[in-house]
């Protein structure tokens, strides 16, 4: 019988603990976590995105503001705020919306952020300190694959986990962090050869490409667990949908994620619980 991971279960219940935690810890310090989020333009999905992590905050007592900024900005004034944002002790977390548009370098501005209050874990030191197993930020997405397959009690060391992607935001993080929980991980990609022969093997698939229904039964092992990352719009119905043919695969693996309803939401908690961290860090300082 196939089993489906929620993360919306999962996340809620997170979301009551992390509450808990916070309004015990604002009794003591007299002030909550501050998480700012920049956005730039007005992109349909980012601006969804800012949304939830202004619900999930409200939710959970954090302070959110959200800056949302002309799409226009030049990338000078869009730095000149994330130094003013850095030296704001107010502050405990700052995110930058992505994608950015063209005109600024993302890599320079995830950069400039103060890696203390890097709550997305992009920051190259926070990179870098994830692939030499030193104290990081995780990043969120990642982090949240992770605690869906703890809530199963998946068994993760010796078994076979492929990822699908090999992005800086997801791909590359969830590759090395099933690897030090000692999976033997493979990872595929656009140029992968015969890459059903390859997925069909794992007892662990991760999927993050962002191709509507691109993984189809043939292409997992019976009784695996499937990790579902990608979010697209089904052309014909308008609704959202992940890159697994979940109707067709979910019969045959013995975990499942849905989306919506599953990674999305974690990742918004694992936000959440980035900048409980980096504000208890900054008032144990
Ligand atoms: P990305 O940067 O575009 O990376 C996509 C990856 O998929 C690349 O590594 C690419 O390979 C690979 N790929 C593309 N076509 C492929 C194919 N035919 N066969 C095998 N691999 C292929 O995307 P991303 O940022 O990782 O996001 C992936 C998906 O997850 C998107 O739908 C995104 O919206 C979603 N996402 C969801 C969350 C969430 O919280 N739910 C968070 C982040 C992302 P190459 O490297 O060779 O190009």
């Amino acid at each position: 019988m196939t089993n489906i991971i929620s993360g919306k279960i999962l996340s809620e219940n997170k979301r009551n603990e992390l509450k808990e935690k916070i309004a015990e810890t604002k009794k003591i310090y007299n002030r909550e976590p501050h998480l700012v989020v920049i956005l730039v333009g007005d992109n349909p999905a980012s601006v969804s995105y800012v949304r939830g992590k202004e619900k999930a905050s409200l939710e959970v007592g954090i302070k959110n503001t959200t800056i949302i900024k002309d799409e226009n900005i030049t990338e000078e004034e869009l730095l000149n705020l994330i130094d003013e944002l850095n030296n704001d002790a107010s502050v405990d977390g700052i995110l930058v919306q992505l994608p950015l548009p063209r005109h600024i370098n993302e890599a320079k501005v995830i950069k400039r952020i103060d890696v203390s209050k890097d709550v997305d874990g992009f920051h190259p030191l926070n990179v870098a300190a994830l692939f030499s197993k030193q104290e990081c930020i995780y990043p969120c997405t990642p982090k949240g694959i992770i605690e869906m397959l703890d809530s199963i009690h998946a068994e993760i060391e010796g078994k076979l986990a492929c990822v699908i992607g090999r992005s800086n935001i997801v791909g590359l993080p969830i590759y090395k962090l099933l690897l030090d929980r000692n999976a033997t991980v493979i990872t595929a990609h656009s140029k992968t050869k015969d890459l059903a022969k390859i997925t069909s093997q794992a007892d662990i698939l991760i999927v993050a490409i962002g191709k509507a229904k691109f993984v189809t039964a043939n292409m997992v092992k019976e009784g695996a667990i499937v990790i579902d990352v990608g979010v697209n719009r089904n052309e014909e119905t308008g609704k959202l949908c992940g890159d697994v043919d979940f109707d067709n695969v979910k019969d045959k693996v013995s975990f499942i994620s849905k989306v919506p309803g599953g990674v999305g939401p974690m990742t918004i908690t694992c936000l959440m619980e980035n900048t409980f961290e980096c504000y208890l860090k900054r008032i144990n300082k």
